[in-house]
């Protein structure tokens, strides 16, 4: 593989960056920057409108679906520019997860129903796997669809379904023949403004509520919305989780941390100097930078071999543990670099209201948030436990 950027990557790079520069206002870098969790919504979907009118928002898609035709570098030359620019987080359920997994597999109607508004950032989605008794053990799910007539009636509880009390659809794991374990489960998209639909909040560690419990209790969907034959989600999962697990490794946003602690370290004195200039703080920060590059290089290398640029269970857990435990190390280190500051949990009004006049305003809020939240990073898209039971097994035959 060459490492170098050739002079169409770099040329791209640069329109990237001049699109970048033209369409975010100072308030909504702003905003991103601070990342009080969850991102602002409505900043997401505006985003994903602006990207959808330039024909970039979907970079992992098809070109004939939508996506721009991008080679894998410059996907990751876009989210690496659009994530230091400050762009809102564009919303993954939909155009990272369902969205491939319906250009794969589902029929021309659904295409043709629920990718646009996908590209357009006008429906959101949440992903209904998780049940109280099936996390890691997912196929042990046990929520029902059995058909009556033309429409499946629903039937159990998912669990830490995140986004769920804001999202126009849903694409849920369901048992539709309880006889077979992985052969009985299929995948079906719920309208969640159906009858029989409740999202209850969770509240996380952080004081954000960013994931839900649903309840379903005799939903009525149409057959028409199970995605490929019934049984067949167990092959659609897998795709899914492996497009999930690379994004897990998040390297944008360790760029991002890392640019954020370097700002902060910058305006932090210590002993009379910059925190930055800190011989201990240093050696700490620079460990960071090799270990974000490394992963960086690692994820190009694993989307540039992946057969059609999706990418195989096994490197996909690979990258999804090494960056789950940087974000640990990440945010912990931002953490530290701000010292007592960072112990204010700030909310969204303390950020963004009277209060946000505090001294570097774009550096403080959101840093204990992220931290926080981040502690989940090594659990949600699949345990750390659980990854490295999927490189024994596919990796190394173990
Ligand atoms: C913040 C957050 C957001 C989430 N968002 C979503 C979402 O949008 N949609 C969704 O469907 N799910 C979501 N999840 C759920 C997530 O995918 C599950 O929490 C995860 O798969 C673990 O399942 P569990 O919580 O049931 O834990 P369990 O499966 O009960 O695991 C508990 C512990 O046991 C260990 N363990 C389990 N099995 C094994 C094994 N075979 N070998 C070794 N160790 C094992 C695990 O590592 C873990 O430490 C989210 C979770 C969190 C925390």
């Amino acid at each position: 593989m060459n490492l170098q950027l050739n002079p169409e990557d770099l040329a791209f790079r640069d329109e990237v960056r001049a699109f970048l520069k033209a369409n975010l206002s100072p308030e909504v870098i702003y905003r991103s920057r601070t990342e009080v969790h969850p991102p602002n919504e409505d900043d997401r979907r505006w985003w994903n409108g602006v990207l959808n009118k330039k024909g970039w928002a979907a970079p992992s898609w098809p070109k004939q679906y939508g996506g721009p035709g991008w080679t894998p570098i410059q996907r990751h030359l876009f989210e690496m520019e659009c994530r230091l620019a400050g762009a809102p987080e564009l919303r993954w359920q939909g155009l990272r997860l369902i969205g491939p997994v319906i250009c794969e597999f589902a029929s021309e109607a659904l295409k043709k129903r629920y990718l646009p508004p996908i590209l357009e950032g006008t429906e959101q989605w949440a992903q209904g796997f998780s049940e109280p008794g099936a996390g890691s053990d997912l196929a042990s799910l046990k929520t029902t669809a059995l058909l009556e007539g033309d429409e499946y009636v629903v039937n159990g509880q998912k669990l830490w379904t995140t986004e769920a009390g804001y999202s126009e659809l849903g694409f849920f794991l369901v048992r539709t023949d309880t006889t077979s374990k992985h052969g009985g489960i299929s995948m079906l998209i719920i309208d969640m403004k159906s009858p029989g639909v409740t999202v209850r909040p969770i509240e996380m560690i952080n004081g954000d509520v960013s994931t839900y419990e649903v309840f379903l209790d005799n939903v009525r969907v149409p057959k028409g919305n199970l995605i490929g034959e019934p049984g067949s989600a167990w092959t659609q999962t897998k795709f899914l989780l492996a497009n999930e697990r690379t994004s897990s490794a998040d390297i944008d946003k360790a760029q991002g941390d890392l640019r954020r602690i370097r700002d902060i370290a910058r305006k932090t004195q210590k002993n009379g100097r910059p925190l930055l200039e800190d011989p201990v703080f240093r050696q700490q920060l620079a460990q960071l930078e090799l270990e974000v590059e490394a992963l960086d290089w690692a994820v190009l290398r694993v989307l540039c071999n992946a057969p059609s640029h999706h990418p195989v269970a096994a490197s996909a857990s690979v990258l999804k543990i090494r960056g789950s435990q940087l974000q640990h190390k990440l945010t912990r280190l931002a953490v530290d670099a701000l010292g007592l500051r960072s112990l204010r949990l700030y909310s969204r009004e303390d950020a963004f209201g009277a209060s946000a006049s505090d001294a570097w305003p774009e550096l403080v809020p959101g840093v204990m948030v992220d931290h926080l939240y981040m502690r989940a990073c090594t659990i949600y898209g699949g345990a750390t436990e659980v990854q490295k039971n999927i490189i024994a097994k596919q990796a190394f035959g173990l």
